[in-house]
Parts: C-alpha cells; sequence; structure tokens
C-alpha cells in the first residue's frame, strides 16, 4: 500500500503527537472491508475514534460496526454476522516526532510485544487492533441461518436447498435389483 494513499483506517497523528498530554482529536471513519482471516473479511465498517496524547503516544477509544463475511460451518454457502465492538487501546510512538529519534527498540523482532504502534510516518493504523477485536466476535459456528440444514452427509446435496437423495437413488447394482424386486412384489 502506497504511503500517500492510506486506508480510511489508518491516520497521520503527527500533528497531535507534537501536542501536549491530554490533546484529543475526535474521528469519524466508513471502509469497505478489512481482511481477517484466511476466509474471513469485516465489510461495511463504520465508526469513530476518539484519539487522545499520552506521554507514550495516543489513547484510542473507538467504536465500529460492520458485518463479518464468513463461511457457514454446515453448508460451506456465505455467512453473515453483524457486529459492534468497543474498544481502548494505547497506540505506542515509535519515533520521537521533534527529532526523529527512535523510541522503540527492535518492534518487529519482539515476538512478545503485542503493544500496538505508530509507524515511523506518524501514522495509527486503527485497523490493526479492529481485526483483533472484530476476530473476538467471530463465532465458533457461523450460520448462515440459525435453521441452516446444511448438507448431506451421505449424498453431500445442500439440504436448504433440494432434497436428500440417499433414499431415492439406488447406490449400486445389488440395491437395484432389491427394490425392483420389492417393487415387483408391491405390485403383485
Ligand atoms: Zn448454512
Ligand atoms: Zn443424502
Amino acid at each position: 500500500m502506497a504511503k500517500h494513499k492510506h486506508s480510511p483506517l489508518t491516520f497521520n497523528v503527527a500533528q497531535l503527537l507534537r501536542e501536549e498530554v491530554g490533546s484529543r482529536r475526535h474521528h469519524e471513519f466508513t471502509e469497505e472491508v478489512l481482511p481477517l482471516h484466511e476466509r474471513e473479511s469485516l465489510r461495511n465498517i463504520a465508526g469513530t475514534a476518539r484519539f487522545t496524547r499520552t506521554p507514550s503516544g495516543v489513547y484510542v477509544e473507538s467504536t465500529v460496526t460492520g458485518v463479518i463475511h464468513c463461511d457457514c460451518m454446515r453448508c460451506l454457502q456465505p455467512a453473515r454476522v453483524a457486529i459492534t465492538v468497543t474498544f481502548t487501546e494505547e497506540y505506542v510512538a515509535s519515533v520521537d516526532v521533534t527529532t526523529g529519534a527512535s523510541l522503540v527498540k527492535h518492534v518487529d523482532d519482539d515476538e512478545d510485544d503485542d503493544r500496538f504502534f505508530i509507524d515511523e510516518h506518524h501514522l495509527l493504523d486503527l485497523g490493526v487492533a479492529l481485526r483483533e477485536y472484530a476476530l473476538l466476535e467471530l463465532p465458533m459456528r457461523p450460520l448462515c441461518k440459525s435453521d441452516c440444514r446444511g448438507l448431506c452427509a451421505g449424498c453431500g446435496v445442500d439440504l436448504n436447498v433440494e432434497a436428500c437423495r440417499c433414499h431415492q437413488e439406488p447406490v449400486d447394482e445389488r440395491f437395484a435389483a432389491l427394490k425392483a424386486l420389492l417393487d415387483s412384489s408391491e405390485s403383485q
């Protein structure tokens, strides 16, 4: 992603970082999609965020609504889960906004460091925290609808759209012969 054309979820906080502790900004934003995981994404994103300057960075208070797009665990068709998340996190400045000096050592190397960072261009990516909070809202067993009938374990048809074929079609020759025998005995 080019630095000059960043996501609506990314905010340049350089000016706020130059202000005194306690200074605030209020933002409203929308974004079409934020990838969450391999097959899941958050879409129709709309939210508000309040940024407050702290001694070490920016404290974020945000409320976001969106719709998680994922797969129904029963029928594998698309499932939609509307969510609202409210979170607070501090984003730590990685460089001093005045001097440009690095404030954080080995940000990328330390896997145990789970803090959120404002990057060296003073960009605060709200999507990083939003992704974590949205994933917490992802159901363990998402469904396309509460009464989804799923796929038949025998014939594999989507039982929401067609009838199970397991007992309609003979599965092999012997079964067909048996069925013919039964049919003929019934007609006698
Ligand atoms: Zn389903
Ligand atoms: Zn079946």
